[in-house]
């Protein structure tokens, strides 16, 4: 049949983490890295009032959102821009930057959506191999041709949760190309409480070719309204508002997200709570010789290469027990699993469903 003929894409479509399957028993998705304490007070009040005037059309600019943003965090009102889910900031810098055939480097295990994105536009994308799961520098640098023009990394990075400490970061922008976009996902930095850290934002924000994503999707609980934001250059600011989507960012998540960033008492609970139950889950998971990364995100990396069991038996196990978590072979990543810090009550069952695993193998 003549139809019209569509672009073939070569890509694998984003396969999120695993929900609840079957509805009669209750599962506890430890999968996606969601806010283990769900939302703070104040959300919550926005989410019960009854007259939010949602047949108006949103703010495009979400003005109130960056006032907020720019007071809470500290930086440029007009080098924001919020999209739904840092995802679509992902999106508008591939369509802003990259042409067919031009090249972007990853970290071999990175956030699905950056290949995505790339590809999407036709750039190729080239993985640069990372050392004991924490991102080389070196190895970036030797993936850099003249095609290059974006390296993305998270920091610190999912799955893996390794990070790049300030001097490493501020060595690898200086070793780079000046005319490569470094883009910098500081989605987990609330979680890292390490001495050597910085976020990308603190350490590059008056850069011209550092462009740093932040997202409300994982501490502030707010993954399913869909808003993020991206910070850089005033001049790349203002072309991404020529790409952007008009509406983009409705009046609910807007609100949602402005009360959310100025509620400092619910963030410093979140990483409490992540980095006391995070050190224990570590522990006692150390006792299997499961090994993990540090706290420094709300999920934990298991490696099973010292282990008992494989990551494959051990996540059925788990499934048996009602708790789902995520397997890593779309990262291309052997006898690992993802696990995601829950509340206390998920935690605690967690920790029991493990130690019986063990008991009886
Ligand atoms: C979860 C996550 C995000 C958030 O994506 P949203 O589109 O904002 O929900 C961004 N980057 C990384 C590395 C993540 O793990």
């Amino acid at each position: 049949m003549n139809v019209p003929k569509f672009k073939n894409i070569n890509i694998k479509s984003y396969k999120p983490g695993k929900s609840g399957v079957n509805k009669k028993k209750k599962y506890i998705k430890l999968s996606a890295n969601e806010s283990s304490l769900g939302v703070s007070k104040g959300v919550k009040k926005i989410l019960k009032k009854k007259n939010i005037f949602l047949h108006r059309y949103p703010d495009s600019k979400s003005n109130a959102l960056r006032r907020a943003i720019s007071r809470e965090v500290k930086c440029d009102f007009d080098k924001i821009i919020c999209g739904a889910g840092s995802d679509e900031i992902i999106q508008m810098i591939c369509q802003l930057y990259l042409n067919k055939n031009d090249e972007v480097i990853l970290p071999e295990y990175s956030f699905l959506m950056y290949r995505i994105y790339s590809k999407i536009v036709g750039a190729k994308v080239l993985f640069s191999k990372e050392i004991k799961f924490k991102i080389s520098i070196e190895n970036i640098l030797k993936k850099v041709t003249k095609k290059t023009k974006i390296v993305f990394i998270a920091n610190p990075n999912n799955p893996t949760g390794t990070y790049l400490n300030k001097s490493e970061l501020i060595l690898l922008r200086k070793k780079l190309n000046k005319k490569i976009l470094l883009v910098i996902d500081d989605a987990y930095h609330e979680y890292n409480l390490k001495k050597d850290y910085v976020t990308g934002l603190d350490l590059f924000k008056r850069s011209k070719n550092v462009f740093i994503l932040r997202t409300f999707s994982k501490l502030y609980g707010l993954a399913s309204l869909r808003i993020g934001w991206g910070y850089g250059d005033k001049t790349i600011i203002k072309a991404l508002y020529k790409i952007k989507p008009p509406f983009n960012i409705n009046l609910l998540a807007e609100n949602c997200a402005t009360k959310a960033i100025a509620d400092k008492g619910f963030v410093k609970r979140s990483v409490i709570h992540n980095t006391f139950w995070g050190n224990r889950i570590k522990k006692t998971l150390s006792n299997y010789n499961i090994s993990t990364n540090e706290t420094v995100c709300n999920f934990l990396l298991l490696d099973f290469k010292n282990c008992k069991i494989s990551s494959n038996l051990f996540m059925k196990k788990l499934f048996n027990n009602r708790i789902i978590v995520r397997g890593m072979d779309e990262y291309k990543i052997k006898n690992c699993l993802r696990l995601s810090i829950g509340n206390s009550s998920e935690n605690k069952y967690l920790l029991k469903v493990v130690n019986k695993i063990f008991k009886n193998v």
